[in-house]
């Protein structure tokens, strides 16, 4: 980091808590890869900060961030301008400052449907479960209404009222109205996840280093013509991952999206392309 000097323009993440991001080691490696007098830092910011925290970024001429929880969906108000996919999804992970004004992006729409594309056609119009009602629910679910016409979502989250409130949210936004709403544990789940062509884990059940919870323990809900996706990417392997490759579906880990949505991230801060392949490969071995 000898190259600090001051031109070097700062981006970061803001979240709390902000320990294990690898998105730190991801764009400084890359910064440093191609010659980017840029650095990235983690900024631990608490909620009721958040505004401060906003203020400083100005004062400070940071030049971007990524946003993690809690704050995605709050920081919108602070936005002057917010792309039309971040306000479909309710949810900004990527804030641009340009001469202070803060552009709000959502780049995990990119990598879900990065991650998702090479099954394009056997998840059109199927029906899908997704599980979870947090902000990376929210970027799932707009990339299945808008991108894969999904017929039927079955939405299964712990917190009842947080599920019915996203249903709500694309009933109004975009005039979707086959979310149905589902209890995490609820004994109807299997057959959902029978039935289902995509099965989506967006919560945070399986990260490390609680790598033996799963949102289902049942390997029945899984079978061989189905597409499993999970967000997590610390493990890569979950048990969720574990389970459904057992009864041999597709299997998809968190990586590639977690990936493509820093790329896409880079590439708004700094206007260059991040080697996707170079930096996911990296990943790979550090995880593995
Ligand atoms: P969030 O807004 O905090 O939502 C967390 C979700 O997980 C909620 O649905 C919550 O249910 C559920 N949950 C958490 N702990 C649970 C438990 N012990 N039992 C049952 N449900 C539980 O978080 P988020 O931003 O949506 O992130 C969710 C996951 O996606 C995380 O694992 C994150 O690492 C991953 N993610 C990955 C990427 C990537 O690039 N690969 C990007 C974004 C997020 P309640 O509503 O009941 O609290």
């Amino acid at each position: 980091m000898s190259r600090i000097d001051h031109t070097t323009k700062i981006v970061g993440v803001i979240g709390h808590p902000i320990k294990h991001s690898l998105s730190p080691q991801m764009h400084n490696q890359t910064f440093e890869l191609q010659n980017l007098n840029y650095v990235y830092l983690p900024f631990d910011v608490l909620s009721n900060q958040l505004k401060e925290a906003l203020k400083a970024m100005s004062i400070l001429g940071v030049r971007g961030l990524n946003v993690t929880i809690p704050h995605k969906e709050k920081i919108m108000q602070y936005m002057d301008h917010i792309s039309e996919e971040a306000a479909s999804v309710g949810a900004v992970n990527t804030v641009v400052n340009e001469e202070n004004n803060y552009f709000g992006y959502n780049t995990d729409v990119n990598g879900i449907i990065e991650s998702l594309n090479p099954y394009k056609e056997e998840i059109t119009k199927s029906t899908v479960s997704v599980i979870g009602a947090g902000g990376a629910a929210r970027a799932v679910i707009y990339a299945l209404i808008r991108y894969f016409k999904i017929e039927r979502i079955n939405l299964i989250n712990r917190t009842e009222e947080r599920s019915e409130s996203l249903k709500d949210y694309f009933k109004g936004k975009m005039h979707y109205d086959q979310i149905f709403t589902y209890e995490l544990m609820a004994k109807e789940n299997l057959e959902l996840y029978q039935s289902s062509k995509l099965i989506v884990n967006a919560t945070s059940i399986g990260m490390a280093p609680n790598i033996d919870d799963s949102p289902t323990d049942l390997k029945e809900s899984f079978n061989s013509s189905q597409i499993v996706f999970d967000l997590i990417y610390n493990p890569l392997k979950t048990k969720f991952i574990k389970l459904a490759e057992q009864q041999n579906a597709t299997v998809i880990n968190g990586l590639k999206m977690f990936v493509v949505q820093g790329a896409k991230s880079f590439e708004l801060w700094t206007g260059e392309k991040m080697d996707i392949d170079f930096i996911y490969s990296e990943l790979i071995k550090q995880l593995s």
